[in-house]
């Protein structure tokens, strides 16, 4: 334990979020890079318990005192190997889990919980800066299995599979891999790029990657969640050629809402919305078919889709927004006593969170932002009005968006571009060098 006093020395804190007058103008990750010496501190908050019941409230079960410890240490290499000894991209979950960690830490009985979530953040991303070298299987065992469907699920039992010597093909009916990761959370919570640089070291130790394939009985039609042109791959040629198949298809059947009118034109599930702006983001098609541009909005529901739909929504120059969330408030859930906790939530409770943390551009600076999140029993029936606006009066556009057109296309950047660039990378020399006054180096 690097500190045995940490949590008594230091306040949880995070990264600062880039201005909403900038973010709403690009499709760039929210988060501004996180301070080392904070990062540090942040670690050192771990009280390395006795019984970690952080480790009970993730369902990973990583091992998150481990490389508290080793990070308090500033010992990066080694809290990468223990983060990824049970974690194949903690790069995504330190940027998009709900964090149920964070929820059972012990030190938010008293106090706020340690940052576990972004100390896990910084080591992926210390990872990736040192380069995601291949982990290459020992021997290969002949067999050969099929993963269909290549969102965190598939992939992260494809890597397993390959790791143990099995010949491992991924096959995905759209256009790129990453299932909702690619085209269901948007560019400005995940940047695309993150991705890519894991299916590179994934194709290093040996997984093939196959996308445009729909797998399905012989008669299967290609859906519309299917890239154009994917061929079809009956199901019984899978069980023919391989020794094993991983079904990791996800869901893809949203849940709809029966109400009059909700057969209006205007009115979209939120993933045809989604995939447009995300296809569209990275350059596959010019121009999203469901656009927000000079509308006004009402998004239905405000947990993770809801808050991606928002952000969405603002930076295709949406005219107002006005977010309707069936669930209390936070303020009020939180009074609920929650594991003699007042104030903190249960791991179940947690990832029904009303989210606003990516998708929102309230602040305190812009507090006339045009978004209006309101909370009610029942929604209403839609009323047709014979314009674009879905219904309900239009809350006064927010100065950023008044001034701006929607954000530029995040293609127009290289496909090859690096993420965001976060505070702290290895360099080689702290890498290699022992005794170094600081292993995490600053990025210039
Ligand atoms: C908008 C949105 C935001 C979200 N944000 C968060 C978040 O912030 N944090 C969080 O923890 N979770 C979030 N989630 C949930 C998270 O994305 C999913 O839980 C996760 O992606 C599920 O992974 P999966 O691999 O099971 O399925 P998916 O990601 O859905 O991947 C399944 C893949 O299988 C493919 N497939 C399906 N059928 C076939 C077939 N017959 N042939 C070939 N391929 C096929 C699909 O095209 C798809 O690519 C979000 C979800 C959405 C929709
Ligand atoms: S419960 Fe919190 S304080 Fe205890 S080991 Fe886990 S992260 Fe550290």
């Amino acid at each position: 334990m690097g500190d045995p006093r940490g949590f008594l020395r230091y306040e949880r804190s995070g990264p600062q979020r880039r201005p909403v007058e900038l973010r709403v103008r690009d499709w760039r990750e929210v988060y501004e890079p996180f301070p080392a010496e904070e990062l540090a501190h942040q670690a050192l908050r771990c009280m390395d318990c006795g019984i970690p019941f952080c480790h009970e409230g993730c369902p990973l079960g990583n091992l998150i005192p481990e490389w508290n410890d080793l990070v308090g240490r500033d010992l990066p290499a080694e809290a990468s190997e223990r983060l990824h000894a049970t974690n194949n991209f903690p790069e995504v979950t330190g940027r998009l889990c709900p964090a149920p960690c964070e929820g059972s830490c012990v030190l938010g009985i008293g106090a706020e919980p340690v940052a576990i979530k972004q100390v896990e953040l910084e080591i992926a991303e210390w990872a990736a800066g040192a380069g995601l070298t291949p982990v290459l299987a020992s021997r290969p065992t002949g067999k050969r299995v099929v993963v269909v469907g290549s969102g965190p699920a598939g992939l992260a039992a494809a890597q397993q599979l390959t790791r143990a010597g099995h010949e491992v093909v991924v096959v995905e009916r759209a256009e790129r891999i990453g299932g909702l990761l690619r085209y269901g959370v948007p560019e400005f919570k995940l940047e695309k790029a993150v991705i890519d640089r894991r299916l590179a070291q994934m194709q290093a130790e040996g997984t093939i990657l196959r996308t445009r394939t729909i797998v399905g009985p012989d008669s299967a039609e290609v859906d519309g969640a299917a890239a154009p042109g994917a061929t079809v791959l009956p199901a019984q040629s899978l069980l023919d050629e391989y020794d094993a198949v991983v079904l990791a298809i996800g869901s893809t059947r949203p849940r709809d809402l029966e109400v009059p009118g909700r057969e209006l034109a205007g009115v979209h599930v939120a993933m045809d919305y989604l995939k447009g702006a995300n296809l569209a983001c990275e350059g596959s098609i010019a121009e999203a078919p469901i656009s927000a541009r000079a509308k006004d909005v009402v998004i239905l529901g405000g947990g993770d889709t809801g808050a991606d739909c928002l952000g969405t929504v603002h930076r295709q120059g949406a005219r107002s927004v006005r977010q309707l969330e069936i669930l209390p408030s936070r303020r009020r859930r939180a009074r609920r006593p929650t594991r003699g906790r007042p104030g903190r939530w249960s791991c179940a409770a947690r990832p029904r969170t009303r989210r606003a943390a990516s998708g929102s551009t309230r602040s305190r600076r812009a507090s006339s932002s045009a978004t209006r999140r309101e909370r009610c029993r029942r929604s209403g029936p839609c009323v047709s009005s014979g314009s674009s606006r879905p219904g309900g009066r239009a809350s006064s556009p927010s100065p950023a968006l008044r001034s701006s057109s929607s954000a530029s296309s995040c293609s127009s950047r290289s496909a090859s571009r690096a993420p965001s660039a976060r505070a702290w990378s290895p360099s080689s020399a702290a890498r290699s060098t022992a005794g170094a006054t600081s292993r995490w180096t600053r990025r210039t």
